[in-house]
């Protein structure tokens, strides 16, 4: 799955939820996060997030960023 992380927060630039086959962005107030379960890997968003905020969760240190998009995805709106 990819992940959001810090540098979306105050930014949500909206770019990665209109490339987004699947439909899996959550908006909160102060940022996006990514619906892990429902994420299907495929990259599309990663270079669209002008704050290069989006991650593969492959990348070491996103452990947190992984739970933040688990735990939110499922409080937030979909977007
Ligand atoms: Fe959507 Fe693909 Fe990005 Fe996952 S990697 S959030 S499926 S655009």
């Amino acid at each position: 799955t990819y992940v959001v992380t810090d540098a979306c927060i105050r930014c949500k630039y909206m770019d990665c939820v209109e490339v987004c086959p699947v439909d899996c962005f959550y908006e909160g107030e102060n940022m996006l996060v990514i619906n892990p379960s429902e994420c299907i890997d495929c990259g599309v968003c990663e270079p669209e997030c002008p704050a290069e905020a989006i991650l593969p969760d492959t990348e070491s240190g996103l452990e947190q960023w992984l739970e933040i998009n688990n735990t939110f995805s499922a409080q937030w709106p979909n977007v």
